[in-house]
C-alpha cells in the first residue's frame, strides 16, 4: 500500500477556479482507491485563495520558471498570484514530507498541478509542454508525479 497525493479536484471535491470538480471516472483510478490510500490535496485551495476564483495561467515559462523566479502566473484580472501559487506548492510538499508520500496523480494542464501540459499564459486555450509550480517543486524534492491521463505508468512503480 503507497500514499498517493491526489489533486482534490480529481476527487471530486469542486475546489476549480471555476467551483466545479475534475472528478475521474477511469475505473483504473478508481481502482487504486482499493489497494492505496489517496491524499486529496489543492494547492490553491491551501494557499488560501478562493472558490471560485478568476482562472490563472503562467506567463514567460512553466513551473520550473516559477520557481526560479522567471515566470509568473497571472490571473485574468491581472492580478499577480506567484506568491499564492508558491505558497501552495511549498504546502503540498509539506504534506508529502510530513506523511512520507513518495506518488502523487496531479490535475493536467493546471498552472498548480499540470505535469506535461500547461496553458501559455495568453488566456487563448493554447498549450504549450510544461508542468505546474507544485509539480516543478513536488519532481525537484524527489515526488513521482503523474497525471490524471498516466495511471498506467504510476501503476507499474507503486509498491
Ligand atoms: Fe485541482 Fe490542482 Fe487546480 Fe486545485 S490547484 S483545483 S487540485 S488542478
Amino acid at each position: 500500500m503507497a500514499k498517493i497525493l491526489v489533486s482534490a479536484c480529481l476527487l471530486g471535491h469542486e475546489v476549480r477556479y471555476d467551483g466545479g470538480d475534475l472528478a475521474v471516472g477511469d475505473p483504473r483510478f478508481r481502482a487504486l482507491q482499493d489497494i492505496h490510500q489517496l491524499v486529496p490535496f489543492c494547492p490553491e485551495v491551501a494557499s488560501g485563495l478562493p472558490t471560485p476564483r478568476a482562472p490563472a495561467e503562467i506567463t514567460n515559462g512553466d513551473g520550473r520558471a516559477v520557481l526560479s523566479g522567471h515566470a509568473r502566473i497571472i490571473d485574468t484580472d491581472r492580478h499577480d498570484l506567484t506568491e499564492n501559487f508558491l505558497t501552495g506548492a511549498r504546502l503540498a510538499l509539506a504534506q508529502c514530507q510530513a506523511e512520507q508520500i513518495e506518488f502523487a496523480i496531479l490535475a493536467e494542464k493546471s498552472p498548480s498541478c499540470g505535469s506535461n501540459v500547461i496553458y501559455d499564459g495568453s488566456f487563448t486555450g493554447t498549450r504549450v509542454p510544461g508542468v505546474g509550480c507544485t509539480t516543478a517543486l513536488l519532481r525537484e524534492n524527489g515526488i513521482k508525479v503523474f497525471s490524471q491521463n498516466d495511471i498506467d505508468d504510476l501503476v507499474t512503480m507503486l509498491p
